[in-house]
């Protein structure tokens, strides 16, 4: 039996060897016939591999071929990581010798098993999120409060910012908080109105290569006109819309006018359906000064995660209305409804609107219920009433842990 030289070459010096501490995957596969055992572990970064690496307890043709597999895997997506076929090692090796050629050839085998197993979110504890409140209308001292909305979100090894409030509160808060917005991984709009995305700019300079996923309506320029009352300019600021144009071309921006998966378990609504009659957009939202043309607000999508315990929703400022929302994620996922966390944008909701909403909620069953930004206090006062064991206030759980 010969091995051709750069078989020769990976099993003596193998690349890429040992477990890595943190990784977001593993694949372990076995040969029946001459008991060689792969272990792979990947680390997903902007879902491409990070880092592959390796242990192989059998022969060289084995170890060749994993360590071969590390050095063709890494950088590739995941899909990609997918398509790599044990054939594809085995033609980079220069050719394996027929007798070791189905049962050490395994390595892209276990890469698969890797990849599978972060996307399920096996390895990492998967029902683990944890929740950080970095901007509210009502944040205790000495954190400062602003009309605005941001989430910093840690799951399944991710660090999300979900919105990023109106002013320079984000930077100030996350400071306090010690928060490092730096090592933002993943930025999700809610929607484009300012106080959602004023933030956006500075979060991008200090984490230039996280990746933004928002709505393609989002940068629109619209306005809020009340009846008797100026128009007010409520749109993204134009730093934030040069900040995605410019993010583009890197291929780091994602438009979710759809439902659309993030990574395992996570996902964003799109524009979500409206079907309930007695919920409107919440306001005198129009896309031009002179009140013609009413702004659908198309834009407003809501956050879900999957754990196992059910849905965690995470909403933005909820213009879709609320039970259109839980709706369309209980649709979209087939899954029960464990958190509800967010804008509920209550505050001048009609009595009926109010009403329905609240009675509906029932239905869900969902644990935890926390409203803040626009929910408005009345309906946060309500919420309360009718639901004592499930509400939370987050004015005292800046941190959650679900
Ligand atoms: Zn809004
Ligand atoms: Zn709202
Ligand atoms: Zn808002």
């Amino acid at each position: 039996m010969r091995y051709s030289d750069t078989v020769m070459n990976h099993f003596m010096n193998p690349r890429n060897i040992g477990q890595l501490p943190d990784a977001d995957g593993v694949g372990i596969i076995g040969s029946k016939e001459c008991g060689d055992q792969i272990r792979v572990w990947i680390k997903v970064r902007h879902e491409k591999l990070e880092h592959v690496s390796h242990e192989v307890f059998g022969c060289p043709a084995a170890i060749a071929a994993c360590s071969m597999m590390t050095e063709l895997a890494t950088e590739l997506t995941l899909e990609k990581a997918l398509a790599l076929s044990d054939d594809d090692v085995a033609k980079a090796l220069g050719g394996l010798p027929e007798a070791k050629y189905h049962c050490s050839n395994l390595a892209a085998s276990a890469l698969h098993k890797a990849v599978e197993n972060y996307r399920t979110g096996k390895s990492k504890n998967a029902n683990v999120v944890k929740i950080t409140t970095l901007v509210n209308n009502t944040m205790p001292r000495p954190l400062r409060s602003e009309h605005g909305l941001a989430f910093w979100i840690e799951y399944a090894g991710r660090n999300i910012l979900f919105d990023t409030g109106q002013t320079d509160a984000l930077m100030y808060n996350a400071d306090l908080l010690d928060i490092d917005l730096s090592k933002t991984d993943i930025i999700i709009l809610s929607h484009g109105h300012y106080d959602h995305t004023g933030g956006f700019k500075a979060v991008l300079d200090a984490a230039p290569n996280a990746v933004v996923y928002l709505h393609p309506d989002a940068p629109k320029v619209r306005y809020s006109h009340p009846l008797g009352k100026p128009a007010k300019n409520v749109s993204m600021p134009s730093d934030a819309c040069e900040k995605i144009a410019e993010l583009v071309p890197k291929g780091n921006v994602f438009y979710t006018a759809k439902p659309t998966t993030i990574s395992a378990n996570l996902l964003v609504t799109g524009t979500i359906p409206r079907i309930t009659e007695y919920e409107d957009t919440g306001g005198p939202f129009y896309l031009d000064k002179q009140r013609q043309q009413e702004d659908p607000l198309a834009d407003d999508q809501a956050l879900l995660l999957e754990t196992a315990k059910g849905l965690v929703v995470i909403l933005g400022c909820a213009h879709a209305g609320l039970i259109n929302t839980l709706e369309y994620a209980g649709e979209i996922t087939g899954k029960p409804i464990h958190a509800v966390i967010g804008g509920m944008h209550l505050r001048a909701a009609s009595d009926k609107r109010m009403e329905k909403t609240i009675e509906t909620l029932n239905k869900y069953n969902c644990e935890i219920l926390a409203p803040c930004h626009c929910s408005g206090d009345l309906a946060v006062k309500l919420l309360q009433q009718k639901y004592p064991n499930r509400f939370l206030d987050i004015r005292n759980h800046l941190k959650i842990t679900l």
